[in-house]
Parts: C-alpha cells; structure tokens; sequence
C-alpha cells in the first residue's frame, strides 16, 4: 500500500497506480526509495467543464500547450470523444506551478498518441474536426507536423477565428 496521502476528496475517481513502463513493470517493487507511483484518475470521469480545468491546471505556465488547450475547449469537440479521452493522462499533480494547489486534478494529452490516431485515421470524426486536432497538436508538441494550407481550407468562420486565436497565444502576441 501506498504510504503517500493524498488531500483531494471531490467527485472523481482516484486511485494509486505504478507506471506499467517502469523497470518494475508497474508492480512498484523498487529496491531503494523511490517510486514511480502516482494518484491517478480515470479520463473517463470528469465532465467536460472539468476535463478543461484539468488541462488548464496542467498547462500553466506553457503558452503553447495553453494555446493548443483553450483551441480544443473551444471547439468543444474532442473533449466529448471517449476514444480522444483514453489518450488524456488525468492525475492529481504535485502544484509545481504558484497558482495550484498541492493535489490539483490535472490532465495532459497524449500528443505522440494524437499523431498516431490522426496518421492511422482511426478517429471517426469530421475533415474539420480532424483539421482542428491537427491544428492543436502542431501547437502543443513539435512531434506533429500540420498542413495549413489543407488544414484551413475545410474551417469555418468560427474555427478559423479559434485557430487564429490559438497561434497569437502560442506566440505569446497578448502579453506584449
Ligand atoms: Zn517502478
């Protein structure tokens, strides 16, 4: 059993899990101090409001994932897909950043996982939902390569203002 408490008690639904990509193998048997257990909580429980807040705990800080975040929770899409969701890390984070607490619910998606579900089409979605995920994880990761020329042309007026949006926050445009 696991020694470390945690403080959060809200509605989600956490337990303590080792990395299965660990030495260990996920069993946690490590012959010295360290762990690599952490709290973790099942992506396929928050709702839509907190899943955002989650990714927002966790992008604090970084401009290009904030970006990428608030481009998805505008959309309003992805954050819906449970396909999309089982590729969302959610965890109770350590509040490294000043303005979380210790114990604050946070996810971050799984961009390398993004690209592969993309390249391999296996998300049923739309061109343009499609596009916009293209669009997002471009931002957030420099694993993913986008097509702006094709990615644009299938958005609408709102998307493209969401995506525009979302380039002058990555290049940090608002705090000058
Ligand atoms: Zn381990």
């Amino acid at each position: 059993m696991p020694k470390e408490q945690h403080s959060y008690t809200g509605p989600l639904r956490v337990q303590y899990e080792y990395d299965p990509d660990c030495w260990c193998h996920g069993t946690g048997r490590h012959d010295d101090d360290t762990t690599c257990g952490g709290w973790v909580i099942d992506s396929a429980v928050p709702t839509v409001d907190q899943l955002a807040d989650m990714l927002r705990a966790q992008a604090v800080g970084d401009t290009s994932r904030q970006a990428a975040v608030e481009l998805l929770v505008g959309h309003g899409h992805w954050l819906r897909v449970a396909q999309f969701r089982r590729i969302v890390d959610c965890f109770l984070g350590f509040g490294s950043a000043a303005s979380n607490a210790p114990d604050t619910p946070m996810a971050l998606i799984d961009w390398r996982a993004v690209r592969e579900a993309l390249d391999a089409q296996s998300f049923p979605a739309s061109g343009s939902e499609l596009a916009l995920l293209r669009i997002a994880a471009s931002l957030a990761s420099n694993d993913v390569t986008v097509n702006l020329y094709s990615a644009l042309a299938g958005l609408d007026r709102t998307n493209s203002r969401l995506v525009a949006d979302a380039v002058a926050c990555a290049a940090q445009l608002g705090q000058g």
